[in-house]
């Protein structure tokens, strides 16, 4: 155990005395490695200009961490952003309610909409909700046979009125027929086209008025590249989307797209398609996606290292006063402090006694030290310093407890408290030198 803490040290001493702040002279290089990395990602030209900007600006004067250099600090402000941007306010966002839920399938031709429709209505009916499917693609009598497969394979129905029926009447009649069965939820698959036309937003359009949908979803390939921008904005003006499906996750795409999405549409990415099968629909994590889009995850793994090492050296700070076998009042705060962070919980887990401490029982024994801090401030330097000074003066004591406003016996109760504790340092100290002098004792 030691001999791992003592190797973390020796990394955090290399590490340490290189602190800075991001300039626009340091974040040059890196902030051209992450604009080549978003395009190459397929992110939309202006998207990524727009983002780069605001990244600049952001970062200007972020602090960079101990033994890390700008670059490393400059792709972890990014990255922040990226998952901020993706994820910012929407969290575990689901589908939206409704009575019953209805959901309107836009997009492209191709784009994965139909799958994405059947892979829904079996996710509802996983949360136990019935569903209805709605087949108004009349332009491919493929596309109806298609939807009505799929149904079968989940054993969800299908309601589809032939190749023959206005969509928009279908779409009607299909929502009656929602009601009469008393459904859940009622997911409408509709026809796309190989580009943004204005016949295919004028017919989304007309259904959209006349089933009034809970969720407008645009389907989105991930592959759909630099073109996604112009895209969503299309759809989002058209028929004021509330949010995607990213679909064929499964293939090689970076998932610049899921950024686009986001950035042009201010709309949620909800689910990600990872492949054909009926089961192959996740829900959206943005720090997944962050990391895929920036394909940096080796510098990001470098950044949370150092950040570990210089929790290790606070550890280490703690570590070299234990050696001293020097424990004053200051200690005793400055233990308390610690606590405030990782490395220093992690220190005093492993002191004796301490080990077994829960993660509640450590917060109540902050909140425990604070109170003692305010006792220590009320102590004269020679009190902090020479405790011995205090615990044996009766009147030391009552005055400290009136000048902190805390009672006598929370006083008492700080001596036994520090004497403890200090009894445990000594114990500490012992089992440190013995360590030190006769080499790995486990
Ligand atoms: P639509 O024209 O928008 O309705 O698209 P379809 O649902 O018919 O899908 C077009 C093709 O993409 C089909 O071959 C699907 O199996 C396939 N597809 C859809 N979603 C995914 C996905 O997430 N991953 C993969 N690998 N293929 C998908
Ligand atoms: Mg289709």
């Amino acid at each position: 155990m030691f001999d791992n803490l003592s190797r973390s040290i020796e990394k955090a001493q290399r590490l340490i005395g290189k602190t800075g702040t991001l300039t626009s002279e340091n974040m040059k290089e890196p902030l051209k490695e992450v604009r080549r990395a978003l395009l190459e990602a397929d992110v939309s030209l202006p998207v990524v200009r727009r983002f780069i900007k605001k990244i600049e600006e952001r970062a200007l004067g972020t602090k960079v961490l101990e033994g890390v250099t700008p670059d490393v600090q400059f792709i972890k402000v990014v990255s922040n952003e990226l998952i901020d941007l993706m994820g910012g306010g929407v969290g575990a966002k689901d589908l939206e309610p409704g009575f019953p839920q209805i959901i309107l399938m836009a997009g492209l031709q191709g784009v994965g909409k139909t799958t994405a429709a059947g892979k829904l209505a079996l996710y509802l009916k996983k949360s136990k909700k019935s569903c209805l499917l709605v087949a108004t693609d009349v332009y491919r009598p493929a596309a109806i046979d298609q939807l009505v497969k799929l149904g079968t394979a989940i054993d969800v129905p299908v309601f589809e009125l032939g190749t023959q029926v206005d969509p928009v009447e279908i779409a009607k009649r299909g929502i009656e027929e929602a009601k009469r069965l008393g459904v859940d939820a009622v997911i409408v698959d509709t026809a796309g086209r190989l580009q943004v036309d204005e016949d295919m937003m004028g017919e989304l359009r007309s259904i959209k008025s006349a089933v009034r949908p809970s969720d407008t979803l645009l389907v989105v390939d991930a592959m759909t590249g630099q073109e996604a921008a112009n895209l969503v904005k299309a759809f989002n003006d058209a028929v004021d989307i509330t949010g995607a499906i990213l679909t064929k996750m499964d293939g090689d795409s970076r998932g610049g797209a899921a950024l686009s999405v986001r950035e042009v549409s201010g709309k949620p990415i909800k689910f990600v398609g990872v492949g054909e099968k009926m089961e192959a629909l996740e829900p959206f994590y943005p720090e997944r996606m962050a990391s895929r889009i920036l394909g940096m995850g080796d510098v990001l793994t470098l950044y949370e290292k150092a950040e570990q090492a210089i929790k290790d050296e606070d550890a280490k700070k703690m570590m070299d006063r234990l050696l001293e076998e020097k424990f004053d009042f200051n200690d005793f705060l400055n233990q308390w402090k610690s606590m405030n962070n990782m490395g220093g919980l992690q220190m005093l887990k492993m002191m004796p006694g301490f080990n077994k401490v829960s993660e509640k029982a450590l917060y109540e024994a902050e909140k425990q030290f604070e109170s003692y801090a305010t006792i220590i401030n009320a102590m004269d330097e020679e009190e902090r310093t020479n405790p011995e000074v205090i615990i044996k003066s009766l009147a030391r004591r009552r005055r400290v407890a009136q000048d902190s406003g805390k009672t006598e016996a929370e006083v008492s109760k700080l001596m036994t408290a520090y004497t403890q504790l200090k009894a445990q340092v000594g114990g500490m100290s012992k089992l440190l030198k013995l360590q030190r002098a006769g080499g790995n004792q486990e």
